[in-house]
């Protein structure tokens, strides 16, 4: 694993986020891959789960993140107008003693504004434990903003946004699809009317399809992740595609 990092096997992929209305560049994701000795990529989907087990997360999560604020850090430098990119923390990651200090320490040392790199939390990670209650209310006296993943596939999902701080709420695909199905379309209607209520800013992702667009952009989701504008790209490609978007005025 050490080495993989070292020989830089580990590249971070990002996947552009739309406003819903004025389709304009908002913001990225942050996604890994594993790209093996014979130059295969591996989906985050087949190692993430393993890393988790052995605590190798907190290390790979810690050096998605500051590959990212290194990233932004370029931007800033080259005169890029620079839109907030998210990445992902694990719940391993946020249990580990100090991480709160050391994603403050990358901060410091890149010197890039906090707010550009917001942190995503899935609602399992900030449910399961009353401590992450703790650690969620650090993060953001810190000034990271922090964004709730996969809401609507567990079951706690509104529980822990009672709990948790959060300033966004990520809908997830597995609802995004429900689009179509009136049942389904009442849920994602309700669920952005809520986040709304809290003042919670709403992500929909998974976005593939121009009716799923439309119902979304219609009931107020206010920014849009999904093929139908984007895959992840490797970073050149993404700066290639989207900076058209993002030349500093
Ligand atoms: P996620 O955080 O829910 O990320 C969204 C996933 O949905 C990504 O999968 C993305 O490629 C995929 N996706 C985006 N738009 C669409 C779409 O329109 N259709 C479909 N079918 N899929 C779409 P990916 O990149 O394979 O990542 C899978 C999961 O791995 C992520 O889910 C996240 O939980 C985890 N992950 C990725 N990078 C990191 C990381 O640096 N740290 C941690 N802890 N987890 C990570
Ligand atoms: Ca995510
Ligand atoms: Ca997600």
């Amino acid at each position: 694993f050490a080495d993989a990092i070292k020989n830089e096997d580990f590249k971070v992929w990002f996947q552009p986020k739309f406003d819903a209305k004025t389709e304009e560049l908002v913001g990225a994701e942050a996604l890994v891959r594993w790209i093996n000795p014979d130059g295969q990529t591996i989906s985050p989907a087949d190692f993430i789960y393993v890393f988790e087990e052995d605590g190798l997360i907190v290390q790979l999560d810690l050096y998605v993140f500051t590959s990212v604020c290194k990233t932004i850090k370029r931007f800033m430098n080259a005169g890029i107008k620079t839109v907030p990119i998210s990445v992902n923390i694990s719940r391993a990651s946020l249990h580990h003693t100090g991480i709160i200090q050391k994603y403050k320490d990358v901060i410091e040392e890149t010197g890039i504004p906090v707010e550009l790199v917001p942190l995503e939390i899935t609602e399992t990670t900030a449910f399961k434990n009353k401590q992450i209650k703790e650690l969620a209310e650090q993060l953001k006296a810190a000034g990271f903003r922090i964004d709730m993943d996969d809401f609507g596939t567990g079951s706690s999902s509104l529980a822990s946004l009672n709990l948790i701080p959060f300033d966004v709420l990520k809908i997830d695909k597995s609802l995004v699809d429900f689009i179509g199905t009136p049942d389904g379309e009442e849920l994602v209607r309700h669920s952005i009317e809520l986040a709304h209520f809290k003042n919670i800013h709403v992500i929909a992702e998974g976005v593939e399809k121009q009716e799923q667009l439309e119902f979304l952009r219609k009931y107020g989701c206010d920014t849009i992740q999904g093929y139908y504008f984007s895959p992840p790209l490797p970073l050149e490609k993404y700066i290639n595609r989207f900076q058209e978007y993002s030349k500093a005025e």
